[in-house]
C-alpha cells in the first residue's frame, strides 16, 4: 500500500510520515501493522473530542440517512446548517451573528479577505509576520513566511506585515486599510500568543482607521486554548471570524462568521459575488453542531486549562526553553532542531504522535485532545521528558 501510496498520491515531500491506518478511536490511531498511537496532535488541532466521539458519529449518520448534498450553499434551508449557525453565533458576541460556511480553513481565509474588501471598498491589507492562513493564493498573500510566498510571487498587492506583539508600525493600519488579519495565537510561527494590551491597541487602531480586524481561529478555536475561542480572554471582538478545522469533529468544513450588516455586500453588485458549491455540507454541518453541543456542555474547555497546567508543570529540565501557548495549544520550545529532531523521532518508536510547526524547527507542537484522560497524558508526558533527558 505505501508503494501504491506514493506513486498514486501526489506528494506534499519527500518525506511523508506514512503510517497505513487502519482506524481510529478516542486519542489513538492505529495502523494496519496493528501499532497503535497516541495522536497527541489531534490531526493538527482538529480532533478535539478525539477520533469518532460517538455523538458525532451518531449525528452523521443519521444525517446521511436523510440527505447527502443538494444545492450550492446559500440556496437551499437545511437544517443542520441553520441548527449550527443558531448555536455558534448563540455563544458568540452579538455583532458576529452571522456564518458563511465553506470547506476549508484557508477557504475562510479568502472569503474573509473578500468581505472586508468589498465592504470597505479598501485593497490594503495587513498581516503579520510567522503567520499562516492557508496555501491558496489569497491566503498566501497575507502569510507571513517569505519561503513559502517567494515560489508563487506575485501575490495579491498592497499587503504588509507588521512584527507581532509589536507596537512598530502600527500607524501602517490607515484610511486605506480594507483589514487587519491575525490569528490570535499564532500557531505555525510557534505557539506565540498576542499580548492582551497589544491587540487592544490593535483593535483601536482598526477602529479609528475603519479598518475590518479579522481574527483567524482556525486553530486557536472550539475549545483548543480553554475558551470557546482565543479571543474571548483578550476583551476583543473581530469584526470577522475564520473557523474550520476541530469545527466538525473530524469532517471537513470552514466559516467566517460576521455581522448581517458586513454580509450584505456579498448580496449584491454582482448579486452571487462568492459562491461555494459544498460550503456548510449537511453531513459535515450536522457533525459540527453535535461536535459544539457536546463541547459546551461537558467541561472541556476546564479540561484544556488542565492540560496546560500540568504539561507545563511536567516538562521542565535541561534541554526544554519553555512550554508556551494556552489551553491545549501548546508547544515544547527545545533547545535545538537536533534535540527537536531526536524527542519527535524517538517518541514515534514509543508510539506518540508528536510534530513540529510549520516555521519552527526547535519546537514540539502538542495539541491532545480535550478528551485525553490524566493516565495516559501523564505516561505521554514522562515518555517526551524520558527522551528529551536522554538526549540533552
Ligand atoms: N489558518 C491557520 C491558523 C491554520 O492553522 C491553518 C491550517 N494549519 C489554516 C489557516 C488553513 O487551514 P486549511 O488547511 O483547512 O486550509
Amino acid at each position: 500500500m505505501l508503494k501504491k501510496f506514493l506513486k498514486y498520491i501526489a506528494q506534499t515531500s519527500d518525506a511523508p510520515i506514512g503510517l497505513e491506518i487502519s482506524h481510529a478511536e478516542g486519542p489513538f490511531i492505529f495502523t494496519t501493522d496493528n501499532k497503535r498511537y497516541v495522536d497527541f496532535i489531534s490531526g493538527i488541532a482538529v480532533s478535539s473530542l478525539g477520533h469518532r466521539y460517538p455523538k458525532v458519529i451518531h449525528a452523521i449518520h443519521e444525517q446521511v440517512d436523510k440527505h447527502l448534498h443538494v444545492m450550492v450553499y446559500g440556496e437551499f434551508v437545511q437544517k443542520p446548517q441553520v441548527d449550527f449557525a443558531d448555536l455558534l453565533t448563540s455563544n458568540l458576541s452579538e455583532q458576529l451573528n452571522q456564518v458563511y460556511f465553506v470547506n476549508s480553513g484557508t477557504e475562510a481565509t479568502e472569503g474573509a479577505l473578500k468581505l472586508a474588501k468589498k465592504y470597505t471598498g479598501r485593497t490594503k491589507l495587513i498581516g503579520f509576520k510567522n503567520s499562516y492562513h492557508g496555501d491558496t493564493h489569497g491566503s498566501l498573500s497575507v502569510t507571513g513566511r517569505d519561503v513559502y510566498r517567494d515560489p508563487y510571487l506575485p501575490l495579491l498587492p498592497d499587503v504588509h506585515f507588521l512584527s507581532f506583539n509589536s507596537e512598530d508600525n502600527l500607524d501602517l493600519i490607515d484610511d486605506k486599510t480594507a483589514a487587519v488579519i491575525m490569528e490570535p495565537i499564532q500557531g505555525e510561527g510557534g505557539i506565540i500568543p498576542a499580548d492582551k494590551q497589544w491587540l487592544q491597541e490593535v483593535r483601536r487602531r482598526c477602529d479609528e482607521a475603519g479598518a475590518l480586524l479579522i481574527f483567524d481561529e482556525i486553530q486557536s478555536g472550539f475549545g483548543r486554548t480553554g475558551s470557546l475561542f482565543a479571543f474571548e480572554e483578550y476583551e476583543v471582538t473581530p469584526d470577522i471570524l475564520c473557523l474550520a478545522k476541530a469545527m466538525a469533529g473530524g469532517m471537513p468544513m470552514g466559516a467566517f462568521v460576521s455581522s448581517a450588516e458586513i454580509f450584505q455586500t456579498f448580496k449584491y453588485d454582482p448579486p452571487l459575488n462568492h459562491v461555494t458549491t459544498f460550503g456548510g455540507h449537511p453531513v459535515s454541518a450536522a457533525a459540527a453542531y453535535a461536535n459544539l453541543k457536546e463541547l459546551l456542555s461537558g467541561n472541556y474547555l476546564q479540561r484544556a486549562k488542565q492540560i496546560e497546567q500540568i504539561t507545563k508543570e511536567k516538562l521542565r529540565g535541561p534541554g526544554i526553553v519553555e512550554v508556551r501557548g494556552k489551553g491545549a495549544m501548546l508547544g515544547l520550545q527545545l533547545k535545538n532542531w537536533d534535540l527537536t529532531k531526536k524527542v519527535v523521532e524517538d517518541c514515534f518508536e514509543m508510539g506518540i504522535l508528536l510534530g513540529w510547526t510549520l516555521h519552527s524547527n526547535t519546537l514540539i507542537r502538542l495539541a491532545p485532545p480535550l478528551i485525553i484522560e490524566d493516565d495516559l497524558l501523564h505516561e505521554v508526558l514522562d515518555k517526551i521528558l524520558e527522551s528529551v533527558e536522554k538526549h540533552s
